[in-house]
């Protein structure tokens, strides 16, 4: 049975480099101007160029996202930017817009098109539809159920599907949501959503025949978000998804942090390698995803139809009680930089707080197996210290074991903690 490709997103050139390195076999970036990313994306066509050329030396997959659904004044500067991208040769473009694909498939018929979830494919038809246009795939609407995907791959065989597996998910279908236009004037289908559906929203209840006075109602002391989905997470079911016959299986979340692009990677590489040796699924990779930040997690719309194989609290779509994302189990500490075997200290910038005693986690490019010691020393500007808190910059600590450098770190913590990573569409 043919093992899909694993696509995970990339908002800056490190995320890249992570991504392959935890796992991918292809990654999805794009310039701000034409990719639903306006915000916290790095890359620009110098970035595009760079990008390809590692792919290249590492033999996997880049695919450049030109998925904006663009207002005339964005046409025009459109042939230089095709002209410069294609001159890259990306291994496809995932695009939206049927203008955007008519003028590339007129100026460069070579480049190889992916229909983007934007374009909202919800069965066959649709399917036949983009691949008459010369498509060569499609990535699903994530409103399928895996059934569905059996019975479109069944029809179309010779296209190629993909599905998201993991990520934030919209309250509405992509590309049909006008909430952030409708709020503050910016356009969820020009990359710049700015998540009103997560926000804690004010509803009050009045009754006319007393004395009509508005009651607000709330849901916890943070207010009420009755929009707010949780977030993603299908790796329990990947051996339905490729038995459907799925030809890449997606991440959400470029603009999220390189921590995430690591443990969602090597999470998902191992499902794949257990299942491409018959082994069965290991749920210890449930809690390796509860090692990040999420809105908490459910199976989406995948499971359609499977309601018996989902556990009962992830039948309820939306997280109700809380806004941000929280991890669930361990805090993000950084990435190793550097590592000096000699004084076994490994050195990093700190993202959150850790202190003498504190377990330390480490997950290694390319070995599953994390491993976990208790910290001793912490250095700051080269003095020791009790506590070292995130945002101060360059820190080191002690490790008993030789480690990689890219490798990164996570404090083991079973307080709840609020992460500044969120996602848009
Ligand atoms: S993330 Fe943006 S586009 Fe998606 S449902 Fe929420 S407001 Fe709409």
């Amino acid at each position: 049975m043919k093992i899909p490709e694993l696509l995970l997103p990339a908002g800056s050139l490190d995320k890249l480099k992570t991504a392959y390195a935890f796992g991918a076999d292809a990654v999805y970036c794009g310039v701000p101007r034409y990719s639903l990313r306006a915000r916290e994306n790095e890359f620009k066509l110098e970035q595009l160029k760079e990008g390809v050329e590692i792919a290249r030396s590492l033999g996997k997959k880049i695919y450049f996202t030109v998925n904006s659904i663009p207002r005339n004044s964005k046409l025009g500067s459109y042939p230089k930017f095709l002209n410069e991208m294609a001159d890259m040769k990306p291994d496809a473009f995932i695009m939206a817009d049927p203008g955007l694909i008519f003028l590339t498939r007129e100026a460069h018929p070579e480049i190889e098109i992916h229909i983007s979830v934007q374009a909202n494919t919800m069965n066959y038809a649709a399917v036949q539809f983009w691949q008459k246009l010369g498509a060569t795939r499609v990535i699903l609407s994530r409103e399928v159920s895996i059934r569905e995907v059996a019975e479109i791959k069944q029809q179309v065989p010779d296209m190629e599907i993909e599905v998201f597996v993991h990520g934030s998910i919209c309250i509405a279908h992509s590309g049909r949501c006008f909430m952030s236009n409708y709020y503050k004037q910016r356009d969820a289908n020009q990359g710049s959503c700015n998540n009103a559906c997560r926000d804690s929203h004010r509803i009050f209840v009045t009754n006319p025949r007393q004395n009509d006075e508005l009651m607000e109602l709330t849901e916890s002391e943070e207010g009420t978000f009755l929009m707010n989905s949780k977030d993603l997470r299908a790796i329990e079911y990947l051996d339905e998804i490729i038995r459907a016959g799925v030809d890449s299986i997606k991440v959400e979340g470029r603009t999220k942090g390189e921590y995430y692009v690591a443990m969602v990677s090597r999470a998902y590489r191992q499902a794949l390698d257990d299942f491409q040796q018959n082994k069965p699924f290991d749920p210890r990779l449930l809690d390796e995803l509860d090692k990040v930040a999420s809105r908490k997690y459910f199976s989406g719309f995948l499971t359609r139809g499977m309601e018996e194989r989902v556990p009962e609290e992830e039948l309820n779509f939306q997280n109700i009680e809380e806004g941000t994302s929280r991890t669930q189990t361990q805090k993000n500490l950084g990435k190793i930089e550097s590592y000096t075997p000699d004084s076994g200290m490994i050195h990093f910038e700190i993202k959150n707080k850790i202190k003498k005693g504190d377990i330390i986690e480490v997950f290694q490019p390319g070995i599953f197996e994390s491993k976990k010691w208790t910290v001793t020393t912490l250095v700051h500007k080269n003095k020791e210290k009790d506590v070292l808190s995130g945002g101060l910059g360059m820190v080191s600590v002690d490790v008993p074991f030789p480690v990689a450098v890219g490798s990164f770190l996570s404090v083991i913590s079973l307080e709840e903690v609020h992460s500044e990573e969120y996602s848009t569409v």
